[in-house]
């Protein structure tokens, strides 16, 4: 368990005479905040892999997550700020976690730890294999190794205290949840025949056109960075498109159409081709 250091907690803008330094702190609001939040942290009980037996040793004696205030691993993400991306995460498995992490209350914090949860590691070619959790979540801490030691996760536990030591109550632009109203959720990716983010929906639909068209769609145009740092732009977009939805008068779904209006330039292909062979 954590002691409690005042020293640490005293903000040095106040000077204290030197016989009641570590006896008296004067703090400032986002310090104690912070101070409270990152020593007791309560991570989600869940693991995906290998990399998932490396957290559950870490939380064992030898290593002990306690003593960071972290003992209390939760089996509900409504309990749970942060949460620990542990093991290799499938195209099944990336909706479920999306859909975990929008339960999660803010603040809340994501992890991803070793090779696998990081960027792919060696399944990263794999037909089944999301390439990083970065690309659907906002990632704070990634933990390399494959497997990655206690050691090199309580190193990463030590480093998200210190990035949550750095946030501040009076800076809205810090981190979403001290900004005004509630932040949207993150979408939650879709599993059809491969997995399909929703962000990236126009881009595959506008393929899917050039592709009934006959014509070349080119290569799959991925994020240059991870999705996270373009969420703000993109979520503006979406609510506006939102609002604009909701002040419209209701009309027929567009993708339905689109639909429709695909399948008949289908059937007027099969035709001609069916013509032109003489059936
Ligand atoms: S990074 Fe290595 S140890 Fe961790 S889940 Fe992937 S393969 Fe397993």
């Amino acid at each position: 368990m954590s002691t409690i250091n005042l020293q640490e907690l005293h903000d040095t803008e106040f000077p204290l005479p030197e016989g009641m330094q570590g006896n008296v702190a004067i703090t400032n609001l986002s310090k104690i905040y912070n101070w409270s939040r990152r020593n007791s942290m309560w991570p989600l009980l869940f693991g995906l892999a290998c990399c998932a037996i490396e957290m559950i040793g870490t939380a064992a004696s030898r290593f002990d997550f306690s003593r960071f205030g972290m003992e209390v691993m939760r089996a509900t993400p409504r309990q749970s700020d942060l949460m620990i991306v542990s093991g290799t995460v499938t195209k099944k498995m990336v909706v479920p976690i999306v859909r975990l992490y929008n339960q999660m209350p803010e603040p809340k914090y994501v992890m991803a730890m070793g090779a696998c949860a990081s960027g792919g590691g060696p399944f990263k070619e794999g037909y089944n294999v999301v390439s990083g959790i970065d690309k659907y979540l906002p990632v704070d801490i990634y933990v390399p190794g494959c497997p990655p030691t206690p050691q090199a996760l309580l190193y990463g536990l030590i480093a998200l205290q210190k990035k949550i030591d750095g946030q501040s109550l009076a800076n809205f632009d810090d981190v979403p949840w001290y900004g005004v109203g509630p932040s949207e959720p993150t979408p939650i990716p879709i599993l059809g025949p491969d997995i399909i983010d929703p962000r990236q929906m126009d881009m595959i639909r506008r393929q899917a056109e050039l592709a009934a068209l006959g014509q070349p769609v080119g290569v799959r145009e991925l994020p240059s960075k991870p999705i996270y740092e373009a969420v703000p732009k993109q979520m503006s977009a979406r609510a506006a498109a939102a609002a604009e939805a909701a002040a419209a008068p209701a009309q027929a779904d567009p993708s339905a159409e689109m639909v429709l209006e695909l399948r008949k330039k289908a059937l007027a292909r099969k035709r001609a081709f069916d013509a032109a062979r003489g059936k």
